[in-house]
């Protein structure tokens, strides 16, 4: 939850000197304001209230419920532990800020949900007003923003603290490259490329669950009533559902930092990967516990160990890379946020030999040098103004067809900031 601004009674103040700064200082950032930029968007009509009550009533507490009034006014019900319920009221009209006392709640609550029901004990009892609204930049020279500091949204969904922490995880390991001074600071540019397009769906998808969960407008009800519940019985489309709200789904486009593939299957390049179980020497561990360590892992079929290792070609990353087996059946390159740079191909190409002046094994390595290659200008390049054009050219003599797509996609959402 957002904490309130330290006042400046009880803020203590001192100075410190630093090379790159993160504004992660939520809605309100002081940093964003020094830096010029605008929060383009626009404020939602009238506040909100939340509650977390205890509930009497007879409905399920193993899901979420929502209750849509003729007349735009909903009433969101979700279940929290202990027999605990998070009570939201969009739109309950002015009120400075100031916060509702449980009869307010209690009031609501009897006019928007249509069975009866008793709210009582509340932990928390807050009023808060909506906006939709995203900074003009991530970054500017040395400082950079995250979370709600770079983008603000409804609450539909819980979605504000998963994007937020996110975005700390895109950035904190091309922060760590290039505050050690072992990866230029073009590297950082790729952090709001990357991340404002989540940000971007995240404020469509809450904006659109705000707008038909309050219309009035008879057809566009109907058609609400109707099909969502249709929907919402759907298994796949509830695990879809779950995979998009909780950032699951979110995968990063090719580019530099990811390199695409034709192989079937997920994850894909840009994809995240799943917490699966990995060795190393005698160790089991699991891949998101090794990546906590803030660094490229490789992961190898057991059965392409000893040749990945051996591989001559591998030696240059490795000060970058950590390789570990698991169950993969390529080998996967997974990024320091738990996201695949790239995959491996069972079958090898003549190209990939363009990239190595000896022959290619059946390795499987092989597909994924190239990305290595994206690796090393991440995290070594320093003679060249731009991490992304080191990386690109390595991309360039592996895949001579597809260089001039991703260059320009890349170009163009680099350009589109
Ligand atoms: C009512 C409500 C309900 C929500 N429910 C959910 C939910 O269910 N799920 C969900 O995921 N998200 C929810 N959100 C959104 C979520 O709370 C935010 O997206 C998340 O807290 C943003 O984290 P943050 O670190 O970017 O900013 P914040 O949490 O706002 O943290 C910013 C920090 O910076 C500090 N700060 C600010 N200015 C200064 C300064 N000048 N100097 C020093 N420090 C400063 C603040 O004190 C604060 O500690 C909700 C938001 C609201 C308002």
């Amino acid at each position: 939850m957002p904490s309130p601004r330290p006042s400046g009674a009880t803020a203590a103040r001192s100075r410190i000197t630093a090379e790159y700064v993160a504004g992660c200082d939520g809605a309100h950032s002081r940093v964003r304001s020094e830096l010029g930029l605008t929060f383009r968007g626009h404020p939602y009509p009238q506040e909100w209230l939340l509650a977390d009550v205890l509930l009497d009533w007879d409905l399920r507490e193993d899901a979420a419920h929502a209750f849509f009034r003729p007349d735009g006014l909903p009433a969101i019900f979700f279940p929290m532990r202990g027999h605990r319920w998070r009570l939201t009221l969009p739109f309950a009209g002015s009120r400075d800020g100031q916060a509702p006392r449980l009869e307010e709640i209690q009031r609501l609550a009897d006019e928007r949900a249509p069975r009866p029901v008793t709210v009582s004990d509340p932990t928390w009892l807050a009023t808060f007003r909506c906006h939709r609204r995203s900074a003009s930049a991530y970054r500017r020279g040395r400082v950079l923003l995250a979370g709600d500091a770079v983008h603000i949204h409804t609450p539909a969904g819980g979605q504000g603290m998963n994007t937020g922490i996110m975005d700390a995880h895109n950035l904190g390991w091309k922060l760590a490259l290039v505050a050690s001074g072992r990866a230029p600071s073009a590297l950082l540019d790729s952090y709001g490329t990357e991340r404002r397009p989540v940000a971007e769906d995240v404020l469509r998808l809450t904006h659109a669950l705000v707008r038909y969960g309050s219309t009035s407008h008879p057809v566009k009800r109907l058609a609400r009533d109707i099909v969502v519940p249709a929907l919402g019985r759907s298994t796949a489309i509830q695990r879809r559902a779950a995979r998009r709200i909780s950032h699951v789904y979110v995968a990063y486009p090719p580019g530099p930092l990811g390199r695409q593939d034709r192989g079937r299957g997920a994850p894909g390049a840009g994809q995240r990967m799943p917490d699966i179980q990995v060795r190393a020497g005698g160790l089991a561990t699991t891949l998101h516990g090794v990546l906590r360590q803030g660094r490229h892992v490789l992961v190898v079929p057991p059965a392409h160990e000893a040749n990945v290792l051996s591989d001559s070609a591998l030696r240059p990353f490795r000060a970058h890379v950590d390789v570990f087996t698991g169950g993969v059946r390529k080998p996967v390159l997974v990024r320091p946020d738990g996201h695949v740079a790239a995959r491996g191909r069972a079958r090898q190409h003549a190209r990939d030999n363009r990239l190595s002046d000896r022959p290619v094994r059946r390795t499987g390595w092989s597909a994924v040098r190239p990305a290595a290659y994206a690796v090393r200008a991440a995290s070594t390049a320093r003679t060249t103004d731009s991490a992304a054009s080191t990386a690109m050219t390595a991309f360039r003599h592996a895949m001579p067809g597809r260089y001039r797509r991703a260059a320009a996609a890349w170009k163009s959402r680099a350009t589109g900031l």
